[in-house]
């Protein structure tokens, strides 16, 4: 990705980036801050000590990481900036390294018996007054560095998101250095009007909130941070990639007028809400929404949403000290299905782990080699399994209430459906031995296809399945093996891969070989170019964010089936990605 900064008039600067979420912000800047932290303070018990150090060590290994990161991208910067970027940052791993700092929160630890966290605020105060006080200015103000190798730190030991953004104004534009998912949760699209940061790929889960909230974002711009001050007019381009700080005046106008045009064209889709969603020859297409949070849902349903066809529980987890009980979940999904009205739920069980987190569950979830491929999850509901009955018994106690199916995330085996199965007998038996209302019959149980090896082991699969709902997100990230929340590698990630499309259309047509209910509900289900190669592949339910909903409904109405089935099947014998894009590109065209 290629990084361009120029000073033109009247201090215009651009940032360009990876497009995150499409559309046009305009407002003030709210550069988020690292600092500025709760640190808790506790005793560590003797027998403690050394599991202690090692969370600190693992703090500080990521902290390590993220600085390589941050310098690798600041090196696509002019060369100056590069520079000037690249010794800080130079500045701040070195103070990370086999230092000072670090041996002595290490002894902190041992000899106070205090945790990390207030081991680190111990040591970096001691450090940072000890460099305050040479005469040399230049040296008395690495201390603000040494406060934000700290606060660095004490962020990854807590994994404690940004602070709440309820105090921003309407319209703040957030520039950050990295966006957890936890952290996006926290958006109120009311007060956020777009935001853009340093570190982060166009498919992670910050993404998808951002394209869920239908607020523009931009990805992996370098030199954002020290590029921007808060209170500064940006403008965030979600459709090019673009941050355009401090525009210019016919910028702005320019701008202004782009975001008037794309508030016409959302006023003309808001048209077709109501009406049916069927491709030309009348064959009727199901359009739900995706939600990560419950709040999400009565936007869902004023953009025309026919049910839920992905809940990701995971985020009922987010931002919080400890895991929500059984009755707490209950609540939620039960006011939900109210919400919803008779219409259908697909509720996925707690898929955390990857780039998702969440510190209420920190310790079930270890320091994995590689979080993608480690405890997460199914895999994690199966090894805790009282985290995972207490899930699965409220989601039974709201489908009492209304229709609900439930659906498991990275299946790869046979036997995890099984597994989950004989748990959920046992769980409803005991429900019901306690007179508690659930579910009758028990919920459909489906699996997320979204596993390379699930998706050629579909046959297998659809004996054991109720449905299946096809995750191109991580199908994708996992066939290509290309992390889809690393913007470094974001120009690999192509869904349209034949090796992609295959797995896509192997698991379709067991799917539909086995009379089983199939979905689509990746990003692409969202993304109007992939929706004619979708249908005449034989997917017939697409799940998406709501503000997707109305262009994909206008792209429906636009296709003949038949015709979509033969440029299917030229697009299928085909094996050059660029030959494929070509090939749909080419039909889409012909809308
Ligand atoms: C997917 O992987 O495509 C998917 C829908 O799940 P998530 O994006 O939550 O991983
Ligand atoms: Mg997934």
């Amino acid at each position: 990705m290629r990084t361009e900064q120029k000073k033109g008039d009247k201090g215009e600067r651009v940032f360009t980036g990876v497009v995150g979420a499409a559309g046009v912000a305009i407002g003030s800047a709210h550069v988020c801050e690292t600092g500025a932290l709760q640190v808790p303070e506790y005793r560590v018990p003797k027998s403690k000590i050394a599991a202690e150090v090692k969370r600190f060590q693992s703090a500080l290994q990521r902290s390590q990481r993220q600085l390589t990161k941050l310098k690798t991208k600041s090196q696509s910067l002019r060369d100056a900036a590069a520079e000037e970027i690249g010794y800080l940052l130079d500045a701040h791993l070195l103070m990370l390294t086999g230092s000072r700092l670090v041996r002595g929160v290490e002894e902190t630890i041992a000899t106070k018996g205090i945790n990390a966290e207030a081991a680190v605020l111990s040591v970096i105060s001691e450090v940072a007054r000890g460099f305050e006080s040479l005469p040399d200015p230049y040296m008395a103000a690495r201390a603000d560095d040494v406060r934000e190798v700290g606060a660095r730190l004490v962020r990854n030991l807590t994994e404690t998101p940004f602070q709440g953004f309820s105090h921003l104004q309407p319209g703040t534009i957030l520039i950050a250095e990295e966006l957890s998912p936890a952290d996006a949760a926290l958006i109120d699209p009311a007060t956020v009007g777009g935001f853009a940061t340093v570190l982060g790929g166009a498919e992670g889960h910050t993404a998808i909130m951002a394209r869920s909230f239908g607020i523009p974002a931009v990805f992996g711009a370098s030199g954002l941070i020290g590029g921007v001050k808060t209170g500064e007019t940006v403008i965030v381009d979600g459709t090019s990639g673009r941050i355009i700080v401090s525009p210019a005046r016919e910028t702005l106008k320019d701008y202004e007028a782009r975001r008037q045009a794309l508030l016409r064209e959302r006023r003309q889709l808001d048209r077709l809400t109501n009406l049916p969603s069927q491709t030309v020859d009348g064959t009727r297409i199901g359009l739900q929404a995706n939600l990560e949070l419950p709040r999400e849902v009565d936007s869902a349903l004023a953009m025309g949403a026919e049910g839920i066809g992905l809940l990701r529980t995971e985020f009922m987890f987010m931002n919080r000290d400890t895991p929500p009980d059984e009755d707490e979940q209950y609540e939620s999904l039960a006011a939900l299905v109210a919400a919803m009205g008779g219409r259908p739920i697909t509720v996925r069980t707690l898929d955390v782990g990857g780039e998702k987190l969440a510190y209420s569950l920190g310790e079930h979830l270890g320091e994995p080699v590689n979080p993608a491929l480690g405890l997460r999850a199914i895999r994690l509901s199966l090894k805790q399994r009282k985290l995972f009955e207490a899930q699965l018994a409220a989601i039974l106690r709201a489908g009492a209430h209304g229709p609900l199916r439930i659906l498991l995330p990275l299946i790869a085996s046979t036997s995890e459906i099984r597994q989950v199965r004989e748990i959920m007998g046992r769980v409803s038996r005991r429900l019901k031995r306690r007179k508690v209302a659930i579910a009758d019959p028990l919920p459909p149980l489906g699996v997320m296809i979204e596993v390379p090896g699930a998706a050629l082991a579909a046959d297998a699969l659809a004996a054991h399945a109720d449905f299946f709902a096809i995750g191109t997100n991580d199908l994708t990230m996992y066939t290509l093996a290309i992390d889809r929340a690393d913007e470094q590698v974001a120009h690999l990630y192509n869904p349209l891969h034949p090796g992609v499309l295959r797995l896509i259309q192997f698991a379709v047509q067991a799917g539909l070989r086995a009379r089983i209910p199939v979905s689509v509900c990746g990003e692409i289900a969202g993304d109007p170019r992939y929706t004619a190669l979708l249908l005449g592949l034989g997917v017939r339910d697409l799940s998406m964010a709501s503000p997707c909903l109305a262009r994909i409904k206008q792209r429906i109405r636009q296709i003949d089936i038949a015709a979509a089935s033969m440029r299917a099947e030229i697009i299928m014998s085909q094996a050059d990605t660029g030959r494929i894009a070509a090939l749909l590109d080419d039909f889409n065209a012909l809308a």
